[in-house]
């Protein structure tokens, strides 16, 4: 077998590349990033012809090649690298046959590298619709290239794709313009001095303002033959250069295309008027919003049942079969749940990005964010950041993998930074036992007291999202200017495989991703909470049968003794106990201390570990409720949830990262440990601050 052919899949954003990428590859996809960054990266095998295979790299949206973003940073360091291993044998520039004006300027600037370039026409479905007309053999011609034209949603032209890709040899690497005729005595002493390079490639690292990693900048600006010019000078220079272009592309097309403009229908602008209208448009998205979350609770919850009560028959299972022994206990206590704990996410994942792509496809997301845009940009976010900080009300796990298609590194890092103060579905367990613990069942206004505190919760969590995240846009100094245009595309019917490839892909993200975290941390904080130091962890069934030996004691009672003296001796155990200092101030006693250290792996593990500890069956809500009611402060007599310590434990929640999950994804997203422990820090110093204020202002 010989060797791959290094394909690199090149154009604006929305021409179909990724579309076009799923064609060619299939299921043999792998997603990662960038080494470093976090742009997603996105590559694949193609099988061609005579057994010969392609290595199709799927590259970031990019207008042209002057740099003004993070994304096409990537694209200009790998096409000025020859030593990069992704370094492309040829260019695939993908065009949308209705934009090909706009489009042809990348590939004029890609061709001009010196590599050889096919030119994809994709969206042929619609040309007849739009009624154009193209004549593809004059402008390969004219263009000096092979051509596709291609309907990615259709499935045609790729055949004739992969001919020309198996075929890239006999491609001619002619530069379209020659870049000369800009300033031929600036262009010959550049030719003069770097005899070896293609000319192009030399001016865009001099014009770029940004360093690359990969090519060495100041080795040509301090070349003692060769005296670049002025900033000033050089801009002009550029735009001369895409002013030529421009007049390159018009005479090439002026042979090539037609567009019979009476075919072209006016429907698309108002479904535009209505969809972007500033009180329509809002009513349409939020209810699609609600229609959405009430599919996503509705329908995971029978999978997510199914999971829930599967883990539970496997740990049975290993129990039964297996030696009994500590380890047969990590397998069945701690590793089975904690995997449990992994794909108990799946269904939700899965059904969020079934609906995101499906609006994304449609061409109604790009709707959204022109609608969104300007209000979220004064908070530092993007129209982009809604759908995340919504989806954050089920899970913020799938929210901060929904935050993936914002552009802006600096918009994108602040919307994963503050959508976990989004009110997920795993804090309600917790505020619906306080809440019934601490606030009065009476009614203000005709409205029950107790509703209007969990509203008032959610509603906590939404602005203190907005609010950090303006504090994050003024405080966080993250250069990633982006030239940002909204596309408007056209609505489409959603191409099924696009769909499905995303859903695939994101749920295999978040499994591999963040779930050997995940169950990483579940192990530990299971060991943390079934062993611990010492004598009285030891001989825990000894201690307490004995002291109950007067006493008879049902043996779920007892087993339910013993199971709180081992916690409350346990290694977590005895971290709540050393906690007690730091949370007394906050109103609460140890028992709430290991309450709150073990629900560190996620919220709602808050209530059943209560109910260990004052040795009560986790399944039995109203003995749990009877008997925190009948706690009492140790420090300050009287009962220990009152007005005071619940607010302040329900801010705790409101605020806090306990999450160990959201933790990971966001590790995964943000590609580095710096952000989610900031997060962490961040935020347990607000619960923190925020539950002592409360606690001693109240009681
Ligand atoms: P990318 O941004 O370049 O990766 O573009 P995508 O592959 O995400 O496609 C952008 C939009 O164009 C999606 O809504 C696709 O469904 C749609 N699309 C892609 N290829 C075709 C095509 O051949 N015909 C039509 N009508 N739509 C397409
Ligand atoms: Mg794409």
């Amino acid at each position: 077998m010989g060797k791959q052919i290094n394909v690199a899949l090149i154009g604006n954003p929305n021409t179909g590349k990724t579309s076009v990428f799923n064609q060619l590859t299939g299921l043999n996809q792998q997603v990662g990033n960038y080494p470093g960054i976090t742009v997603e990266k996105k590559e694949g095998i193609c099988k061609l012809p005579n057994n010969v295979k392609a290595h199709i790299l799927d590259l970031p949206g990019t207008y042209s090649l002057n740099a003004s973003s993070l994304d096409e940073n990537v694209v200009i360091e790998l096409l000025l690298n020859k030593n990069d291993k992704d370094y492309p044998d040829v260019a695939v520039v993908v065009s949308d046959v209705e934009n090909l004006k706009r489009n042809l300027l990348l590939f004029t600037q890609i061709k001009d590298l010196e590599i050889p370039t096919i030119l994809v026409i994709n969206m042929a479905d619609r040309m007849k619709r739009k009624g154009i007309s193209l004549d593809i053999k004059q402008l390969e011609k004219e263009l000096n290239t092979r051509i596709a034209l291609v309907s990615a949603r259709k499935k045609q032209g790729i055949e004739e794709l992969k001919e020309h890709i198996l075929n890239y040899r006999h491609i001619s690497t002619e530069p379209c313009l020659n870049a000369s005729v800009m300033d031929p005595p600036y262009f010959d002493r550049l030719r003069n001095a770097f005899p070896n390079q293609s000319l192009y490639k030399l001016w865009l690292v001099i014009t770029q303002d940004v360093n690359f990693g990969n090519v060495n900048r100041n080795n040509i600006l301090n070349n003692q033959d060769f005296v670049t010019k002025d900033e000033g000078t050089l801009k002009r220079m550029q735009q001369k250069e895409t002013i030529l272009r421009y007049q390159f592309i018009n005479g090439v097309l002026k042979k090539a295309l037609t567009i019979d403009v009476n075919a072209a229908k006016g429907l698309r602008a108002s479904f535009d008027r209505i969809l972007t209208h500033k009180v329509w448009g809002y009513v349409i998205f939020f209810g699609i919003l609600l229609l959405i979350f009430q599919a996503i609770y509705d329908w995971s919850s029978y999978p997510m049942d199914f999971i829930d009560s599967t883990f539970v028959l496997f740990s049975e299972l290993a129990k039964q079969h297996l030696p009994a022994g500590s380890f047969t206990n990590l397998i069945a206590e701690g590793v089975i749940p904690g995997l449990g704990g992994i794909v108990i996410f799946i269904p939700q994942i899965a059904f969020l990005f079934l609906f995101i792509s499906i609006l994304e496809e449609s061409g109604y997301m790009s709707r959204v964010v022109f609608l969104m845009d300007r209000s979220m940009r004064k908070f530092g976010l993007s129209g982009k950041s809604v759908v995340p900080l919504v989806s954050g009300t089920a899970c913020a796990i799938p929210a901060v993998m929904a935050t993936r298609n914002i552009e802006n590194w600096k918009e994108r890092l602040i919307t994963i930074l503050v959508v976990p103060f989004t009110t997920c579905s795993a804090r309600l367990p917790v505020y619906l036992i306080i809440i019934a613990l601490v606030i009065p069942e009476k009614s203000f206004l005709g409205f029950n007291l107790q509703g209007i505190t969990l509203m008032l919760l959610y509603l906590l969590g939404f602005v203190m999202a907005i609010f950090s995240a303006w504090v994050l846009h003024k405080i966080l100094k993250i250069k990633s200017k982006s030239y940002f245009v909204i596309e408007m595309p056209n609505y489409k019917m959603p191409i099924f495989k696009n769909v499905g490839l995303n859903v695939v892909e994101k749920t295999k993200a978040f499994v591999l991703g963040a779930g050997k975290i995940i169950l990483a941390i579940s192990i530990i904080l299971w060991v943390l909470a079934s062993y611990g130091p010492g004598e009285k962890f030891e001989n825990a069934e000894e201690i307490v049968t004995s002291k109950y030996s007067e006493t008879f004691l049902p043996q779920t009672e007892l087993d339910n003794q013993i199971a709180s003296y081992k916690l409350q001796h346990s290694y977590i155990g005895n971290v709540g106990k050393f906690i007690e200092p730091a949370v007394t101030p906050l109103g609460y006693d140890w028992k709430i201390g290991i309450a709150i250290v073990s629900s560190f792996a996620a919220r709602e593990v808050f209530v059943g570990t209560l109910a260990t500890i004052y040795s009560v069956g986790s399944d039995e809500e109203e003995t749990i409720k009877s008997r925190m009611a009948s706690e009492t402060n140790e420090v300050l007599g009287g009962p220990l949830f009152t007005f005071a310590s619940g607010i302040s434990l329900l801010l705790f929640y409101a605020f806090a990262m306990q999450c160990m999950s959201t933790l990971a994804i966001v590790k995964r997203e943000t590609n580095t440990w710096k952000w989610p422990v900031v997060q962490l820090v961040a935020m347990t110093a607000i619960a923190y601050i925020a539950a002592l204020a409360a606690f001693q202002a109240l009681s």
